[in-house]
């Protein structure tokens, strides 16, 4: 007999992960699902976390929020993509922008035809045919609508946000669509004596917030999916050793830069995200080969404006939980496991946990089939993004430092090798459509970081050498044209949302 709805949802925790869950649920379930949301001011929330990639837009689109007020709510920027610095060498860089690489022809990639024109000794490099990468050089955005048939590119996006005022945004948006907020401490968990799902959780004054699904967004303590299911961890520290960061708010300084800047350093890199307030930045290191100490000072004396709080240090090991549905709980968020920031995955990965939740949303008991589609499929997502986030360090080009040194020769997942050697022998690459990265990002990275393939696809040299080069330089030439006629990304964001920041009180965020 299925249970009548509705179907009562807890879930332990409220940053980023615990909001972005509540506010989808009560925007697609206001009458199935009834949710109440646990957190503790005192415990705080990470707060970092500031930089997404495209389909976010798909979430906010999905729960009406307007772009304009979420973008002043949150002190937010646009985001075109990620200038990598001196990670395929030093002084050297490249960007992985959203959007298209160049176009292609027929079947063929365009970065097939790149190949064949960079062996005849032409063809710049392979950001002077993207036209993010030529828009966000320029310091540029706006919404740019194409008529159909147009031959330019879309411009995707995706947002710089504060992490404190954007859980803050969510946590009205949910309130007001009927979640219930409790506050309080978690200090205990009750189970149902016979299938031993979690009945309640029990917070330090003797409350009972009983629930037929948990959903543990309690962040890296993992307190119901660890703590007390004992799910297990996948640790990859050894093919990701960076296992800290230290992160501190500067002032901002001009031109607005509409992408996030990761710059390598000599024991991870470091993040810059500029805001409408403040920029972001951090310096994610291996704490084997540098001190908590020398991160913190490398971090401060590479900063474009004074900092603006004292630096704060962020544990965190990389990896992901054995099973991210357990019995009647499943974990969202970084209590489902962490892949460090390099490619602003994280608040994605929490996304489509989303997604996946509502597709397997049970009705009464969760269905042992329903887990473990759940959990196969999260594991699935986790390990490719892991495989493209190291084949960044081992792609390095940073010889006579130990870390990248180390990193360079490592053995990496089978998988992860088997793509770099095809791509190296063919120039493809085959990732599967339920992949985070497509074909765009693989090629920019892969490139961008100096693994040159030996050959090209055959198709692309039914182009003669002539026709070959004018169709680089007409698709140089037309995003060139295309950028030129859009404004200053800062002029833009002044007109199109400027922070509230009368509502916006500072950051509080605590370390966890
Ligand atoms: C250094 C760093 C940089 C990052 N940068 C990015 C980025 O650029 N882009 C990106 O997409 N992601 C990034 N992330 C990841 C991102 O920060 C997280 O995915 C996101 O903030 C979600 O966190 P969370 O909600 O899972 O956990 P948290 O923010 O830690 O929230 C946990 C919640 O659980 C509550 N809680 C915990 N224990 C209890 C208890 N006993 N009782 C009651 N409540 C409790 C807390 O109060 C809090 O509300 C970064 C992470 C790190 C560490």
């Amino acid at each position: 007999m299925s249970q009548p709805l509705p179907l009562n949802v807890v879930i332990a925790g409220g940053g980023t992960a615990g909001w972005m869950t509540a506010a989808a649920l009560a925007h697609f379930l206001p009458r199935a699902a009834k949710v109440t949301l646990v957190e503790s001011d005192e415990i705080g929330i990470v707060g970092v976390g500031e930089a997404t990639i495209p389909p976010i837009c798909t979430f906010n689109s999905a729960l009406a929020i307007d772009e304009a007020e979420f973008l002043a709510a949150t002190g937010g920027t646009y985001k075109l993509g990620i200038a990598f610095e001196n990670w395929g060498g030093f002084n050297e860089g490249y960007v992985h922008a959203f959007g298209q690489v160049g176009r292609g022809i027929g079947l063929l990639p365009f970065h097939q035809f790149w190949l064949r024109a960079r062996s005849l000794g032409f063809g710049k490099p392979l950001g002077h045919y993207l036209l993010n990468t030529v828009v966000l050089a320029g310091n540029r955005f706006a919404h740019v609508t194409r008529e159909p048939g147009s031959p330019l590119p879309p411009v995707p996006y995706a947002f710089h946000f504060d992490a404190s005022l954007y859980a803050r945004f969510l946590r009205d948006f949910a309130q007001v669509r009927g979640v219930t907020r409790k506050e309080g401490r978690i200090v205990g968990v009750e189970r149902d004596g016979d299938s031993g799902d979690v009945a309640a959780v029990i917070l330090t004054d003797g409350t009972k917030v009983s629930g037929d699904l948990f959903v543990d967004c309690s962040g890296f303590r993992g307190l119901l999916i660890e703590q007390e299911l004992e799910s297990g961890f996948d640790d990859w520290t050894h093919w990701l050793p960076c296992d800290r960061a230290v992160a501190v708010p500067s002032e901002s300084v001009s031109p607005l830069t509409p992408y996030t800047r990761s710059v390598a350093r000599s024991a991870g890199w470091q993040w810059r995200i500029p805001l409408q307030h403040r920029t972001g930045n951090g310096y994610v290191f291996s704490s084997a080969h540098i001190s908590e100490d020398e991160a913190t000072a490398s971090l401060l004396s590479n900063l474009d404006g004074e900092p603006m709080a004292d630096p704060r240090v962020i544990r965190f090991t990389t990896g992901k939980r054995k099973r991210a549905f357990v019995h009647n709980v499943v974990a969202i968020g970084l209590s489902s496991g962490f892949i460090e920031p390099l490619e602003s995955t994280s608040i994605h990965l929490i996304q489509t946990a989303v997604n996946r939740l509502l597709e397997m949303l049970p009705r009464g008991r969760v269905s042992p089939a329903a887990r473990e589609n759940y959990n196969r499929r999260t594991d699935f997502e986790m390990e490719r993004l892991r495989d493209f986030i190291i084949l960044h360090y081992h792609a390095n080009g940073r010889h006579g430092e130990a870390f990248w040194d180390d990193l360079r020769v490592m053995s990496v997942p089978e998988t992860l090798q088997q793509r770099i050697e095809l791509f190296r022998a063919t120039g493809g690459v085959f990732p599967s459509a339920d992949e985070l990265f497509d074909v765009r990002g693989w090629v920019q990275v892969l490139i961008g970081q100096n693994v040159v393939p030996e050959q090209w696809h055959p198709l692309a040299d039914e182009l003669d050498e002539e026709r070959l080069r004018e169709f680089l330089d007409k698709t140089e030439a037309a995003y060139v044209q295309d950028a030129a006629r859009l404004p200053d990304a800062a002029a833009y964001i002044a007109g199109f949302a400027p922070m509230n920041r009368q509502a916006a009180a500072p950051a509080t965020a605590l370390a966890q």
